[in-house]
C-alpha cells in the first residue's frame, strides 16, 4: 500500500520539480505536456504505466517525455515502501515520508535547474523541528540543524561560492531530521560521494579544476542513508575497526 502511495506522491513531486524552478504555481493549472501544453487525461496521469504505455512520448505531440517522470515515481514508491517496512505505523514513518519527499524534490531540482527552492527547505525545517518532539528529541534536532547548516555556511564562505545558499539551508533541514550524531555521518558520506564523483568527472575531463559540482544530490543521498540505516552504518564501521 505504501508503494502505491509512493507512486502517486511521486507523480505529484514531478509536478513540483518541474514547476518550482520556473516560478509556476504547483496547484494550477492542470497538468499539461511541457512541449505542446495539451492538458493530460486521467490515463496520462497513471504513474509509470502511462510512460510505458505511451512508449515515453506525449500522446498529443509525440515529443519525448523525460525519463525523470517514471524514475521519480518508482524511486518514491520504493523509498516509501521500505520506510513502512522498517518503522510500521509510527510517527517515525510519517517523518520519513516527509523527509523522503523533500529529498527527492531537491535532488531533481538541483540536477535539472541547479536550484534548491526555499519554498521547500523553509517549511521542511519547521516540519523537521516539530516532528523531532516525537522522534529524535527537539534538542538533538535543533542542535543538528544549527551545526550542519553552520558547517556548510563556513564551507561556503571559505570556498567563495563553491557551495550555494540552497545547500546551506538543506544542511539545516537534514540536521533537523537526523540530529546529532547523525549529521557527522551525513557530512562524511556526502563528502565522500561528492569527492568520488568530482574525481570521476575530472579524470573523464568532463569538468575543469575550478568548476563547481552540484552537491545537493549527494547530500540528499547521504541524508537518506543515515536517516534510514544510521545504526547499521555505525555497527559496520565499528566492525571494521575492531579488527
Ligand atoms: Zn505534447
Amino acid at each position: 500500500m505504501f508503494f502505491l502511495i509512493g507512486l502517486i506522491v511521486g507523480s505529484f513531486l514531478n509536478v513540483i520539480i518541474y514547476r518550482l524552478p520556473r516560478g509556476e504555481s504547483v496547484v494550477r493549472p492542470r497538468s499539461h505536456c511541457p512541449a505542446c501544453e495539451h492538458p493530460l487525461s486521467l490515463i496520462d496521469l497513471i504513474p509509470v504505466l502511462s510512460y510505458l504505455f505511451r512508449r515515453g512520448r506525449c500522446a498529443y505531440c509525440s515529443e519525448p517525455i523525460s525519463l525523470r517522470y517514471p524514475l521519480v515515481e518508482l524511486l518514491t514508491a520504493i523509498l516509501f515502501g521500505s520506510i513502512y517496512m522498517c518503522f510500521g505505523w509510527t510517527v517515525h514513518t510519517l517523518a520519513g515520508l516527509i523527509f523522503t519527499s523533500l529529498l527527492v524534490i531537491v535532488t531533481f531540482t538541483d540536477i535539472e535547474a541547479g536550484i534548491i527552492p526555499d519554498f521547500i527547505t523553509y517549511p521542511a525545517l519547521v516540519a523537521g523541528l516539530i516532528l523531532s518532539w516525537f522522534t529524535i528529541g527537539f534538542q538533538d534536532s535543533f542542535v543538528g540543524a544549527l551545526i550542519l547548516g553552520g558547517v556548510f555556511l563556513i564551507v561556503a564562505l571559505i570556498s567563495r561560492g563553491g557551495m550555494g545558499g540552497g545547500d546551506i539551508k538543506l544542511g539545516a533541514v537534514i540536521g533537523a531530521f537526523v540530529g546529532i550524531p547523525g549529521i557527522l555521518l551525513v557530512f562524511v558520506i556526502s563528502s565522500l560521494l561528492g569527492g568520488i564523483w568530482a574525481l570521476a568527472l575530472l579524470i573523464s575531463r568532463k569538468v575543469g579544476r575550478k568548476s563547481a559540482i552540484k552537491f545537493g544530490p549527494f547530500l540528499a543521498l547521504a541524508a537518506w542513508m543515515v536517516w534510514m540505516y544510521e545504526e547499521e552504518i555505525v555497527s559496520l564501521y565499528l566492525l571494521f575497526h575492531s579488527g
